[in-house]
C-alpha cells in the first residue's frame, strides 16, 4: 500500500455482465448507475477500474467455435474497451474527470498504459479506467485486476460481483446448504477450489499479499459501500 498522501486506493474490477446487465452489449441503465455509485466517492478515495468483456466476446468460447485463440482473445481485449468508453462516459455526465488508459494502442479513444500517470491521475482525483486487459492473448482481466493493483500500489482489489454477495462455501445457487464466508484465506481459496477469481490473479494476490473484497453489486449502494472501505461481501487475505 501507498501510504503517500494517505488516502485509501482501490481498484475496483468490473467484469463484463456488468456492463451488459446479463445481455449482449452495454445496458444504459445499469452502467449509469454504477458511475453514480463511484461518483459518490470521488476525492475520498482514489479509485482505478479493470474492465471486464465477457458482454461482448470470450476469447475462450470463440476458439471453441473455431476461431484461432489468440485472434479471438484481441476480440476479446477489444470489447473491454467498449465497455471503459461506455463507463467513461457516464462517469463524465456524473461530474467525474477520467481517463482511459488502454494496453492496446489506440490514440484516438484512450491513452496508452503509463502506470505513473495513471498514479498522477488518481491523485489529481480522476477515476482511471484501464482497458484491452494486459493487451496480451491468454490472459483474464481478473489477472489484469490484481497486477494494476499492484502496479499501481492499490490498497486492496474489489471484485463486483452479480447475483452473489460475497463467496460461499458451495454455489449458493445449487447448493442450499451453503454458508456466506466473511473471511477466507487465499490458500482455503485454492486448496477448496473456490473460484473468486481466476488461480493465476489469485496466485498474484496471495503471493504478493494484496486483499481482496467479493461482493455483490445488486445491494443499495454496494459499490459506493465498498470503495468507502465498509464492511461488505466477503474479504479475502493471505
Ligand atoms: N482478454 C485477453 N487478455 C487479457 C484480458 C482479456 O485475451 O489480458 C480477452 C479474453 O479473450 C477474455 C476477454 O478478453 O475472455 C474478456 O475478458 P474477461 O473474460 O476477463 O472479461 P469478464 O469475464 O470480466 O467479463
Amino acid at each position: 500500500p501507498d501510504e503517500v498522501g494517505g488516502r485509501r486506493r482501490v481498484l475496483l474490477k468490473l467484469s463484463g455482465e456488468v456492463f451488459g446487465g446479463g445481455k449482449l452489449g452495454v445496458d444504459p441503465v445499469t452502467v449509469r448507475g454504477v458511475a453514480e455509485q463511484i461518483a459518490a466517492t470521488v476525492g475520498k478515495v482514489e479509485v482505478a477500474i479493470v474492465v471486464g468483456g465477457g458482454n461482448f466476446f470470450r476469447g475462450a468460447e470463440l476458439s471453441q467455435s473455431g476461431m484461432d485463440r489468440s485472434r479471438a482473445d484481441y476480440m476479446g481485449m477489444l470489447g473491454t474497451v467498449m465497455n471503459c468508453l461506455a463507463l467513461q462516459d457516464f462517469l463524465e455526465q456524473a461530474g467525474v474527470e477520467t481517463r482511459v488508459q488502454s494496453a492496446i494502442s489506440m490514440a484516438q479513444v484512450a491513452e496508452a498504459y503509463i502506470p505513473r500517470r495513471a498514479i498522477r491521475h488518481m491523485e489529481k482525483d480522476r477515476v482511471v479506467i484501464f482497458g484491452a486487459g494486459a493487451g496480451l492473448p491468454y490472459f483474464s482481466t481478473d489477472t489484469v485486476a490484481a497486477q494494476r493493483a499492484l502496479e499501481v500500489r492499490a490498497d486492496v482489489v474489489l471484485m463486483a460481483k452479480s447475483g452473489v454477495d460475497g463467496v460461499y462455501t458451495a454455489d449458493p445457487k445449487k447448493d442450499p446448504d451453503a454458508v456466506k464466508l466473511d473471511r477466507l484465506t487465499y490458500d482455503e481459496a485454492l486448496l477448496k477450489n473456490i473460484r473468486v477469481m481466476d488461480q493465476t490473479a489469485m496466485t498474484m494476490c496471495k503471493d504478493n499479499k494484496l486483499d481482496m473484497v467479493v461482493f455483490g453489486m445488486e445491494g443499495e449502494g454496494n459499490v459506493t459501500r465498498a470503495i468507502l472501505g465498509e464492511t461488505i461481501g466477503t474479504v479475502v487475505t493471505v
